[in-house]
């Protein structure tokens, strides 16, 4: 048994929230309390390197995606200065001038005239009255494929080189390539459907992204934020038994320092009753560190790409005082219920991505009508996102017993942008709403969508906590929630979404052995400072995980 005294030790569990010290043996908890009273269980090493430090049970992110370290493969070309896993910054892109100039430096550095250039990041809301297209990637390259993905990973924009390669200007006008006044497409590719139609572009961004190097960098972005549990929120090879067995061979890793849960996506892959076996079937594969058998949906797109389904009122007009439209539905509304129905049956976890209120109505609806005909208790189907959710949305949640998982990093990331330019100023005040989730008794968890933003739980309960955009608003003061509901939702809140809060999420005996280790605690520090707190890293099935720079 080993003996980890700290400066102060926060359960999450409220039998005992707060104690001096943990007793761990074979990767569980045994006991907390003080160092005399753990004494009391038998023999014990003492291990004091966390004498000064504040123990939390590690940080569970409930909505990220792998590439979050893969991505690094490609050139950054986002609005905010962004670390990588090296720890080298990349400063932000203010300008589309800024963004051809980085790319330009990539394309002349690489030395296979074939190889396609890929990058990420680009968020063409933070240019007003400017958007990337075709022509200005021209400026880089009139040869070489460009294909440049945004901050939202639900658009992307191409050069020249790709509309002529892939045929774009071809055949009838669609909505997922829209054409400028000339006819000719303006280079933005919207949501799958429009970025497939690139090519192998699309499928060869992602694999890139995919390669056990990537993984590994997404294990240790994680450590060094203190979270010990990442899910790769919706895979669409998880049929393919190699990708299986790398997950395999490097969450069996001890060195890997965290568990991972991969969530199917069905998007495209065969029929409903295949896929539903097959992730049936996977959970025989799941492990101590790696965990397959749960779903997620993405029904519509992002707001700041206008991607989105929203009520009415939908989205601000244009500048030019043109209409947004109303984004797109990524599964036919219509078949929502169905598909839920085939998963729900045979007793799946079912998480949607809903980032307009709209769709968030689809999948509600979806969920009564499959409760109606197949009562199920304790589904725990879950609402991801839940941008634009309102309070009756969140009422009704409460009574279907789904979940909700809060965009909360929006606040920072787009704030500003949400108020002026995609909903307005009221509606922007009541977005990622968790304390009106909390307030009619929905069980929350909150997220940052890393890649879309960077892994950093603290982070994300520094906005949920403070609402600060970067203009300096504070956005939707009423919306607030206190340190503890924060800290409470990336915690056990996210552990119960993933059906593992009976393994993780808190620090009480029995349970494993996680913990995140910061230099501060959040209970005590000024609230703005949270997200600034140290991370020493993490403890993982009781070994000490520290992060890098530390020891
Ligand atoms: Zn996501």
């Amino acid at each position: 048994m080993i003996l980890f005294p700290a400066r102060a030790v926060h359960t999450m569990d409220r039998g005992r929230p707060r104690a001096d010290a943990v007793l761990v043996d074979e990767g569980r908890v045994v006991a907390v309390g003080t160092v005399d009273e753990l004494r009391a269980h038998g023999e014990a090493t003492l291990d004091d390197r966390f004498a000064d430090k504040v123990l939390l049970p590690g940080f569970v992110e409930a909505h990220s995606h792998s590439f979050e370290g893969g991505q690094w493969a490609h050139t950054y070309c986002g609005w905010f200065d962004r670390a990588d896993p090296e720890g080298r910054v990349w400063s932000g892109c203010h300008s589309i001038d800024e963004v051809v100039a980085r790319l330009s430096e990539v394309e002349t550095a690489m030395s296979d005239p074939g190889a396609p250039l890929f990058a990420w990041g680009l968020d063409p809301i933070y240019f007003p009255g400017d958007r990337l297209e075709a022509r200005h990637l021209d400026a880089v390259s009139e040869h070489r494929r460009i294909f440049v993905m945004h901050a939202s990973g639900h658009l992307a924009t191409v050069n020249s080189a790709v509309i002529d390669d892939a045929g774009l200007a071809d055949g009838p006008a669609d909505e997922a390539v829209p054409r400028g006044a000339d006819g000719r497409p303006t280079g933005e590719l919207l949501e799958p459907a429009g970025m497939a139609r690139a090519g192998d572009l699309f499928p060869s961004y992602y694999r890139a992204m995919k390669s056990e190097g990537g993984l590994r960098a997404f294990g240790r972005l994680a450590r060094n934020a203190g979270i010990t549990t990442l899910t790769d929120l919706g895979s669409t090879n998880l049929a393919n038994p190699k990708v299986r067995e790398r997950w395999r061979a490097i969450t069996d890793d001890p060195s890997f320092p965290a568990r991972v849960s991969i969530f199917h996506n069905p998007a495209f892959g065969g029929g409903l009753d295949e896929q539903v076996a097959m992730v049936v079937g996977l959970r025989e594969e799941s492990t101590e560190k790696l965990r397959f058998g749960h779903v997620k949906f993405i029904l519509d797109g992002s707001i700041q790409g206008f991607t989105a389904r929203l009520r009415p009122p939908r989205y601000l007009p244009a500048p030019d005082g043109s209409d947004r439209g109303n984004g797109l539905w990524l599964v036919p509304p219509d078949e929502v219920a169905d598909r839920l129905a085939a998963f729900h049956g045979a007793g799946l976890l079912v998480h949607a991505h809903c980032n307009g209120d709209e769709a968030v109505d689809v999948y509600l609806d979806a969920i009564e009508r499959v409760l109606t005909d197949a009562p199920r208790p304790d589904h725990r189907h879950t609402v991801q996102h839940c941008q634009l959710t309102t309070a009756d949305q969140y009422r009704r949640m409460a009574a279907l017993g789904a979940c909700a998982n809060v965009f909360a990093n929006h606040t920072w990331y787009w704030g500003d942008q949400h108020h002026d330019v995609t909903v307005g100023p009221d509606r922007s005040q009541r977005m990622n709403a968790a304390a009106t989730a909390l307030a009619a008794g929905v069980p929350l968890s909150m997220h940052c969508d890393a890649g879309v933003t960077p892994l950093g739980s603290l982070h994300v309960a520094w906005c949920a906590v403070n609402r600060r955009t970067p203009s300096g608003r504070v956005l939707g003061a009423d919306e607030r929630i206190s340190v503890h509901e924060a800290l409470t939702a990336i915690t056990v809140g996210a552990a119960y979404q993933l059906k593992m809060d009976h393994e993780i999420g808190s620090i009480r005996p029995g349970l494993r052995a996680d913990f995140a280790v910061l230099d501060d605690d959040p209970y005590e520090v000024d609230p703005m400072a949270l997200r600034d707190i140290g991370v020493w890293g993490t403890v993982l099935g009781g070994v000490p995980q520290p992060a890098d720079g530390r020891s």
